[in-house]
């Protein structure tokens, strides 16, 4: 007998308003976007200013998210800093974003290190053409969780990515300062 796949505790709780087109989770909007999409505006900014600049705009948006994501749900279910990781870990998974691994967490140092198997914006990509990673948003979003925990700016690196012919995507989020 095979063994049901664990709930998806986001879908389960994820509210549709037909009369205004929205998708909450707590009260929180989302959209459900496809990854040629974005990766498609990646490479759109990419021609247009540099490979560099598009990295850093969407890491600023996926900050963003990271950040606000991370404070929201730590209220809301009265989470610690590390139960707040691993609940964002899952909830990458659950909306799609990819197979989250917490790999290493160690907050008096302020270091945060994740595993994304089969990121959507790897497989969207396909091949990076000089070897560089492209999960900026996942990045992002790793970055802000940690420095909205910490209220400390952070680094967050890419080391390896699936675009560029690695297993899986991993993060290193460090506090800067
Ligand atoms: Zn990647």
């Amino acid at each position: 007998m095979e063994a049901s796949p664990p709930a998806n505790a986001i879908l389960a709780a994820l509210q549709w308003d037909p009369a205004a087109g929205s998708l909450a989770y707590n009260g929180v909007r989302y959209l459900l976007v496809r990854p040629e999409t974005v990766i498609e505006f990646q490479r759109a900014v990419e021609a247009h200013a540099g490979a560099e600049a598009a990295g850093e705009l969407l890491y600023a948006g996926g900050f963003a998210g990271g950040q606000l994501s991370g404070r929201r749900y730590r209220e809301e279910f009265k989470l610690s800093e590390a139960e707040a990781v691993t609940f964002m870990c899952r909830m990458g998974g659950e909306i799609g974003w990819g197979a989250f691994e917490l790999l290493r967490l160690d907050l008096p140092a302020g270091r945060l290190e994740v595993a994304v198997r089969a990121s959507p914006f790897a497989q969207a990509y396909a091949r990076s053409p000089d070897g560089r990673p492209v999960c900026h948003l996942i990045r992002g979003v790793l970055g802000g969780l940690l420095s909205g925990l910490l209220a400390r700016p952070v680094r967050a690196r890419e080391t390896g990515c699936a675009a560029a012919g690695a297993p899986a995507c991993r993060f290193v989020v460090e506090a800067s300062s």
